[in-house]
């Protein structure tokens, strides 16, 4: 199953007494929510909060959906100031920081030149047309007015696309509701990025990280527990030219797909994190991307090189290999 993002490998032959799960396809990828409640109708609450909560986020933060705020702002910050709700703000504000905190890696304004390519249908800018777009990529570009929630780009041209950050924020929200709600046993998936609340049974999740070129080997499982986890990799949203992978992860700096690495993987405190932090460290590439993990504390990684080698963050090492024996007892796939 080619999907962006987690794949439960879900124990459908065991019902467990107050389990739940529900998938559904929304914000252009499969969502998937696992929880448990001993009443039936607390745990339907929280699986419907959950879905719905997606669709609200998608409606917002969509840049294909007309209405959205950021479609409007797409279309508008270059001529005025737009005002934007306080969580679209928040998470715009959140994007910038974890630009200054990778130097430029994490740049939302990457969609100055990322609306140019066409994966599915195998179209790109032509090197003049990449140069001159890859220009306006600069998150500097982008002026925020914290007292009344508005935003500006700084020249016609830019653009904004949150694909790198939304699902994460998506997850994120979801947990707190599902919180709120006195639920305090969950997996929730959005594409490549999920997070965990308490055990599952009596044990934590185990995580898996599949290869990047066989949907269905893994590469590593690592058991979490109350943590967020997110992979990116070159094989969601790609194609192939003269042996070259044009896919989705864009290097700020070139306009171009970063290609030093095939698959990250970054497990932390919250998914929001997780998400902009996987797309980062997949520019940044082995050295850099490695060195900025080790540094941020409550942040490892597992990154899969261009010979598909494996590297570990220092607090990870040893972690679990797999074999065939492991593979039952995953309980999800990070995509
Ligand atoms: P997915 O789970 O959608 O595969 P990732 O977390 O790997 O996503 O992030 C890839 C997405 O991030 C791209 O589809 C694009 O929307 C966005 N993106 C690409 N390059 C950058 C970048 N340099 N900075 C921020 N966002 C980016
Ligand atoms: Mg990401």
């Amino acid at each position: 199953m080619v999907i962006a993002g987690v794949v439960m490998l879900f124990n459908m032959a065991a019902p467990h007494a107050g389990w739940h799960h529900k998938n559904a396809d929304v914000m252009g990828t499969r969502i998937s929510v696992e929880l448990f409640h001993p009443d039936p109708a607390v745990a339907q609450k929280g699986v419907d909060a959950v879905i719905a909560e997606m669709h609200r986020i998608d409606n917002n933060m969509s840049p294909w959906i007309e209405t959205s705020e950021l479609a409007r702002l797409n279309r508008d910050a270059a001529k005025k100031p737009v005002v934007v709700s306080r969580e679209f703000f928040n998470l715009i504000e959140q994007s910038l920081s974890f630009s200054r905190m990778t130097g430029g890696a994490f740049d939302i304004t990457f969609a100055s030149v990322g609306f140019l390519y066409d994966y599915r249908a195998g179209v790109r800018p032509d090197d003049q047309q990449r140069q001159q777009a890859a220009a306006l990529i600069n998150y500097h570009n982008l002026r925020l007015n914290d007292a009344d929630n508005s935003i500006r780009y700084s020249k016609p041209g830019v653009r904004v696309d949150l694909g790198g950050i939304a699902k994460g924020h998506a997850v994120d929200r979801s947990i707190a509701l599902l919180q709120s709600l006195g639920i305090e046993r969950a997996l929730v998936t959005a594409g490549g990025d999920s997070r965990t609340v308490g055990e599952r049974w009596g044990r934590p999740w185990n995580i898996g990280v599949r290869h990047p070129d066989d949907a269905d080997k893994l590469v590593a499982v690592i058991p979490l527990q109350d943590v967020a986890v997110s992979t990116s990799g070159d094989y969601q949203r790609y194609f192939d030219e003269n042996g070259v992978r044009y896919h989705h992860i864009i290097d700020p700096a070139s306009g171009d797909s970063a290609r030093e690495l095939r698959s990250v993987t970054i497990i932390g405190p919250d998914a929001t994190t997780t998400d902009a932090l996987s797309t980062s460290v997949f520019v940044l590439g082995l050295q850099k991307g490695m060195d900025l993990v080790n540094q941020l504390p409550g942040i490892d990684a597992i990154l899969v090189d261009a010979h598909g080698r494996l590297h570990y963050s220092e607090e990870l090492l040893p972690a679990k290999k797999p074999d065939d024996s492991v593979k039952p007892t995953t309980d999800s796939v990070t995509h």
